[in-house]
């Protein structure tokens, strides 16, 4: 199973990344943590990702589907939970030739859809670096500018699903919506 998971920041997207990854013998490619381990690591990748990483802001674009296409190179071709990519429509055309050239294709991707102050909430009691009020606004403003187009760009495989609740109880629910999505996808 190939599925790309979208959420604003807080939305639980490396949560059930992590889950799903195990319930379909996935691997689990989550670009946030891909960035925060070449940081750790200082390498130059990680050197030039911070300040973007810092301000909320995309890290751009050629530096980000440069890692991508490795990482995938490394997973076995028969499924990934991509949580964090694609971002802006133009990386998910950069997706799109990824897969083109190894003839594979997504099954679906999946909304996680909760309600704006919820997500606040969330974000502040984790705590991470980038967790402070002034840059959580920000990369939920650039959720809404960049990434919310991408809802139209693949909303023939798009699943909408309901991520308030019991962490075991989503997961069951993309599940759910997943399996109906061949159906729903064959025109
Ligand atoms: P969240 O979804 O909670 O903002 P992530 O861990 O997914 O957190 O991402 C953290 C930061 O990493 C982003 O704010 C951004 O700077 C960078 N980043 C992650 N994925 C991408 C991407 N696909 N394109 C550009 N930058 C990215």
């Amino acid at each position: 199973m190939r599925l790309v998971l979208i959420g604003p920041p807080g939305a639980g997207k490396g949560t059930q990344a992590e889950l799903l990854a195990e319930r379909l013998h996935a691997a689990h490619i989550s670009t946030g943590d891909l960035f925060r381990a070449h940081l750790r690591d200082r390498t130059p990748l990680g050197l030039q990702a911070q300040r973007y990483m810092d301000a909320g802001e995309l890290v751009p674009g050629d530096l980000t589907v440069g890692m991508v296409r490795q990482r995938l190179s490394e997973v076995p071709t028969n499924g990934f939970i991509l949580d964090g990519f694609p971002r802006t429509p133009e990386q998910a055309r950069a997706l799109d030739s990824l897969l083109a050239e190894t003839s594979s294709w997504l099954d679906a991707v999946v909304e996680l859809v909760v309600p704006e102050e919820v997500l606040v909430q969330r974000l502040l009691a984790r705590g991470r670096t980038d967790d402070v009020v002034a840059v959580i606004r920000r990369r939920q403003q650039v959720y809404r500018d960049e990434t919310r187009p991408l809802l139209d760009f693949y909303r023939v495989k798009l699943v909408s699903v309901d991520a308030v609740g019991p962490v075991e109880s989503i997961t069951d629910r993309i599940l759910a919506a997943v399996r109906v999505a061949p159906a729903a996808d064959s025109r």
